[in-house]
């Protein structure tokens, strides 16, 4: 599907800053209209233009006439997204946030930040799957208390033996695990967290001017490693309210036992800037709702020579000039 103006034809994209569909071309405000029809994977909905698209590709724009295209049959049936959160950093914010980041990188390349490839950057939304968890923790054991105090020349201990049991019970709401294998899992992590408050029911809309994938996993496949980090937080929790105790022990009952109550399908938009600095991938990726930053700036070795000769330079001038002051007097 592509969403055309009803006014000029343009293609309407998703505003982030006003939170509405916008006409770039006339600069109208929620004149959508979607188009479906014609449309496949190969070929561009509005140009007819040949279309590149991987396994999972469900949104992407055409490199003939620019439109930004949604792929109907990867975001309708198993693969319509229960939930998004919409990109709230545009391009033009991300640009600045990039510029005033690295403005004191003295050592980057000097195109680093310029117009033409901070353009280049495209925003995307990552398939996301989301777990609810019913968790109870229950503990049972023994830990002890020591008092220890003196009287004339005797030195007293009391070891006071506790019983200690809890049960707890705790809901984990919307754990997230990315279901992209073009996404490194630790720069997902790193540019965790998002504000999940913020989610909202899918809408197609959200997705025009921006690229996207379909979850590359279904739920089952993505679930290890959310049932890892809940197991481990309610042990973390459970652990925390047995305080104050030493010898802390259980023979019998340690154990987190947890129940799936809900599965959610989600997008998540981020922002990613490839820089190519002799041969080598420079990627940033940028969270698309709060603008937190990922990456590691190149560093041009021409440059740091040069900043070396400038120093060098100025030295060489001020000897010069003592020596030229020496010789006045
Ligand atoms: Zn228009
Ligand atoms: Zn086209």
């Amino acid at each position: 599907m592509v969403f055309k103006c009803k006014n000029c034809g343009g293609n309407v994209v998703y505003n982030p800053e006003r939170h509405k569909m916008h006409c770039p071309y006339c600069d109208s405000l929620e004149s959508e209209q979607k188009e479906t029809t014609g449309e496949s994977l190969t070929t561009c909905i509005n140009c007819g233009g040949p279309i590149e698209v991987n396994e999972f590709t469900s949104a992407s724009q055409c490199p003939y006439c620019d439109n930004y295209i949604i792929f109907d049959e990867r975001v309708t049936g198993e693969y319509t997204p229960h939930l998004i959160i919409p990109f709230v950093f545009s391009k033009e914010r991300v640009k600045l946030l990039l510029r005033d980041k690295f403005k004191s990188c003295v050592f980057a390349p000097s195109d680093f930040l310029s117009e033409a490839k901070l353009n280049s950057m495209s925003g995307m939304y990552v398939p996301f799957w989301m777990y609810d968890y019913h968790v109870r923790g229950v503990f049972d054991g023994q830990g002890n208390k020591i008092r220890r105090w003196r009287s004339g020349n005797t030195e007293y201990t009391e070891t006071s033996v506790y019983h200690i049991y809890r049960d707890m019970e705790v809901d984990f709401d919307k754990m997230p695990v990315d279901s992209s294998d073009a996404m490194p899992d630790a720069t997902m992590d790193l540019m965790e967290p998002y504000d999940y408050k913020a989610l909202e029911a899918f809408k197609e809309e959200y997705m025009s001017g921006f690229f996207a994938e379909r979850y590359n996993q279904d739920a089952l496949a993505g679930e290890p490693r959310a049932v890892d980090k809940a197991k481990k937080d309610a042990e973390s929790i459970l652990k925390q309210s047995i305080s104050g105790y030493v010898g802390v022990h259980s023979a019998l009952n340690n154990q987190v036992t947890l129940q799936r109550t809900d599965t959610n399908y989600a997008l998540l938009p981020v922002w990613i800037y490839n820089y190519k600095y002799k041969g080598e991938d420079y990627r940033f990726h940028i969270n698309g709702q709060t603008g937190k930053i990922i990456g590691k700036v190149p560093v041009a070795a021409k440059k740091v020579w040069g900043y070396g000769a400038t120093v060098f330079a100025s030295l060489f001038t001020i000897m010069m000039l003592v020596r030229q002051l020496l010789l006045m007097f």
